[in-house]
């Protein structure tokens, strides 16, 4: 929002990438954890895996490949209310896609998309969207979606952080393992070729773009000087890199992916 297209265009084509479309990847993250099945962020669901022919919303059928059963999962923690993380909370039909789990949500967040009184006046016709869908989802899944608040342990070894300004709520999580250590960031950055090499350059879809920024650099100033491996829900497979700086701003170098653990 705070720089031309021209600019956009050059950093993109910098990082090898096309520049029209932009491409983003959705990778939500599986883990056990003390004999618990923990979902972090859904995708954007069975309706949209529908709609959009097996474009978008692949999480369900990726997980069922991958030999899990989501009547088995036990936890899903969301980092934020956005359709790409909270879509596959519910199925094609409107029934819970995780029937037997617990659905962990931040409480800034629901509060937020939860009252359509936060909705200015002006709002765009994403915005009203967002709210209608938060309200639709939420309604399906009722009472029982626990909140929680930052630096809580939200599921064994899991930890929420407050990252907010992408939206109100917007929250990160540590998974921590013995002495490794993994920031589960969300959307903190979406783009890695605009966000982590500028970080002070805004996002389109941020609802508070100066305190997105002010998260960002602060986590990732945490993240370079403690050298974490850091996960971003729309960062190239496998998602998972390390942070350097760099000029005026950072660095994701990406892991060798290893299919054989
Ligand atoms: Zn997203």
């Amino acid at each position: 929002m705070n720089r031309s297209p021209e600019d956009v265009a050059q950093a993109l084509q910098q990082a090898f990438f096309p520049t029209d479309p932009i491409t983003l990847t959705f990778t939500p993250v599986v883990l056990k954890s003390s004999g618990k099945l923990i979902v972090i962020d859904t995708g954007l669901g069975e309706a949209a895996f529908k709609q959009s022919n097996g474009v978008g919303g692949q999480f369900h059928t990726n997980l069922a490949v991958a030999g899990y059963d989501a009547g088995s999962v036990d936890r899903v923690l969301i980092t934020h209310f956005h359709a790409d993380h909270i879509g596959g909370l519910v199925t094609a039909d409107g029934k819970p896609a995780f029937p037997k789990s617990e659905i962990w949500v931040p409480a800034a967040e629901y509060a937020f998309w939860m009252n359509s009184g936060n909705m200015a006046p002006d709002a765009s016709e994403a915005m009203v969207a967002n709210f209608e869908r938060a309200r639709r989802i939420f309604g399906i899944l009722g009472d029982s979606v626990k909140k929680f608040a930052p630096e809580m342990e939200v599921a064994p070894g899991v930890t929420s952080m407050a990252t907010h300004g992408h939206t109100p709520g917007h929250s990160s999580f540590i998974v921590a393992s013995g002495s490794d250590k993994v920031i589960i960031q969300g959307d903190v950055t979406t783009h890695p070729a605009l966000f982590i090499r500028h970080p002070g350059w805004h996002g389109f879809t941020d609802v508070d773009p100066v305190m997105a920024e002010q998260s960002r650099r602060k986590l990732y100033d945490r993240i370079v000087a403690e050298r974490l491996l850091v996960h971003g829900f729309h960062f190239p497979f496998p998602s998972l890199g390390h942070l350097t700086r760099e000029d005026d701003g950072y660095r994701l170098m990406p892991i060798m992916w290893n299919p054989a653990p």
